[in-house]
């Protein structure tokens, strides 16, 4: 277990509803992450099968292609390890099987830090709140607190699949309304985009997504008082300890 500031060998699990929503959103800073020798391992509540404009083929097929560019964008930014729950796309609920089986992972993964989307619906910014967002957010909010570190919480998961309590110390929210941790991806940017190009059957026009996460970037730098030039992402970090 670490604390912020002094962090060596951490494990760090990301939750997310869809394929794509780390890398817009956290893209850079897991990448700074990896190169500090940390340990990232990705959970994906839905395979993002809704995604997409290309209704040519079925939800099934575009369900694999996501998990297959989920699993390619992760390798580009040094992530290996991917678990998909298979939730259905667009019907996310915050709700106690989604709970469960979120807890689950946490306890199988027992991460030192957890980033996942915020439950806080934003207004100015509406597409980072979609719906599966908000409900992987409140949902991964109620495993890191309490039901993950809570032994009565989910006895099954104990007595059952054998996973005990784990206490996650810091969690990282991502696409929220009120970040306040602006961490510098200046450096990181260019795997970023790497790593969102691997999403090709999301992208209609890949020249003009680059254009606007290095534009959100600066932007988001400049809210965050870093220098001129610099590029940045936005989190709300959260003791949980
Ligand atoms: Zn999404």
């Amino acid at each position: 277990m670490s604390t912020r500031g002094s962090l060596v060998d951490m494990k760090i699990l990301v939750v997310t509803a869809h394929p794509d929503d780390v890398d817009f959103g956290a893209g850079g800073t897991i990448r700074k992450w990896i190169l500090e020798g940390h340990d990232v391992v990705y959970c994906l509540v839905t395979d993002g099968q809704a995604g997409g404009s290309d209704n040519t083929i079925t939800r099934d097929e575009m369900a694999a292609i996501r998990r297959r560019e989920q699993t390619d964008a992760a390798a580009v930014l040094g992530v290996t390890e991917l678990h998909f729950l298979g939730f259905p796309d667009g019907a996310v609920m915050a709700d106690l099987n989604l709970r469960r089986e979120i807890s689950a992972v946490i306890r199988r993964i027992k991460p030192d830090r957890v980033l996942t989307q915020s439950p806080e619906r934003r207004y100015d910014r509406i597409y980072a709140s979609h719906p599966d967002h908000l409900a992987t957010g409140e949902a991964t909010m109620c495993a890191v607190y309490p039901d993950a570190r809570n032994e009565f919480a989910f006895p099954e998961l104990l007595a059952e699949r054998g996973l005990a309590p784990h206490t996650v110390a810091e969690t990282w929210i991502m696409g929220g309304p009120n970040p306040k941790h602006f961490e510098d991806v200046s450096a990181t940017i260019d795997a970023k985009i790497a790593a969102l190009m691997c999403h090709a059957s999301q992208h209609q026009d890949p020249a003009a997504m680059r254009e606007r996460v290095l534009q959100w970037a600066a932007i988001v730098a400049d809210a965050g008082g870093l220098p001129s030039g610099t590029l940045a992402e936005p989190f709300l970090i959260v003791d949980t300890k």
